[in-house]
């Protein structure tokens, strides 16, 4: 390591510890009612499980979510506020898989501090995950997708928040058996729309590499423009391949994404055009992030019944 690097580290890390000692005195002054309330306090990453920890605890616990509607996981980095929420958490969620792959780092430190630090992820085995490159270490991160997974990660979530809440678990039980039956439902929705659509037209094309589980689940080819992760820069050559693509198989939709800026669909938009060929219809999905608070779409039952009705209508 040379010593421009060591430099670079030695700042991150004492930036880091200064942060949190100075949210952890500036909270012993300014704030003493939170550490009063009696109420398990949790925390959750993406939209997806602050929505999953409230449809099971109601307002039973003080549920902080970090992201917001259309906030992208894999860009997020944490800010002073989330450290001060997480220093003070009982409980954080996340996903893991290296999704909110900039809050890795402040995760470790939580859990080396005795903070129950989950990630959701865990609650999955190798045969439930997809693999990225066949070595059983690197898997596809967008697990919720799948209806199946996120029936186990409602199980594991509920279990982990009645060990530290025992005189709550009859409630706790009742509202996990009620969500999964909305699950069941929301599957049966699923598949009467989605066997709708013929085998040749089911072709999804997406911003980001968001789908797969989805795809797997519903036996639909996936290709995002964007990989796995939105880190990751696309070039001229991508789009221009996957222009071909769509000509060839005269794929008649295009999909946008409200977490993840529409500028290489437009892109890949212009390059279908330029050869010729339109596509007849479109639509914007939800891939990393749940709609605005309050809307149908707020939810990840409503979230994911506007996906499929939207790729529904698009590919039938
Ligand atoms: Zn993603």
């Amino acid at each position: 390591m040379n010593g421009k690097r060591v430099t670079t580290l030695f700042l991150t890390v004492s930036v880091s510890i200064l942060l949190i000692f100075s949210v952890k005195c500036r909270y012993d002054i300014a704030d003493k009612s939170q550490k009063e309330s009696n109420l398990l306090k949790i925390v959750t990453t993406t939209t997806m499980l602050t929505d999953l920890v409230y449809q099971l605890c109601g307002d039973s616990v003080e549920l902080t979510g970090l992201m917001g509607a259309g906030v992208d996981p894999h860009l997020y980095k944490p800010t002073e506020g989330d450290v001060f929420k997480i220093y003070y958490a009982d409980i954080i969620f996340y996903n893991g898989l290296r999704l909110e792959g900039r809050l890795d780092d402040l995760f470790a430190k939580m859990k080396l501090r005795g903070i129950n630090t989950i990630a959701v992820a865990d609650a999955l085995s190798a045969n439930d995950l997809i693999s990225l490159d066949n070595t059983n270490t690197n898997f596809d991160p967008h697990i919720w997708f799948s209806i199946n997974n996120w029936k186990s990660i409602a199980w594991f979530v509920s279990q982990v928040i009645i060990e530290s809440d025992k005189k709550n678990e009859y409630y706790y039980l009742q509202r996990l058996h009620n969500y999964l039956q909305q699950l069941d439902s929301l599957d049966k929705y699923n598949r009467e729309k989605l066997s709708d659509i013929p085998l040749s037209r089911r072709v999804l094309i997406t911003a980001h590499d968001a789908f797969g589980y989805f795809g797997k689940e519903w036996d639909i080819e996936v290709i995002g423009l964007q990989g796995i992760n939105t880190v990751s820069e696309i070039g001229a050559r991508d789009v221009r391949r996957l222009a071909d693509f769509i000509v060839k198989r005269q794929i008649p939709a295009i999909f946008t994404e409200t977490s993840v800026s529409d500028r290489n669909i437009r892109a890949l938009r212009e390059a279908v055009r330029s050869r010729d060929f339109e596509v007849t219809a479109d639509g914007t999905l939800f891939s990393d992030a749940l709609g605005a608070p309050g809307s149908i779409e707020g939810t990840y039952i409503g979230m994911y019944r506007h996906n499929v009705t939207t790729i529904w209508q698009a590919l039938k």
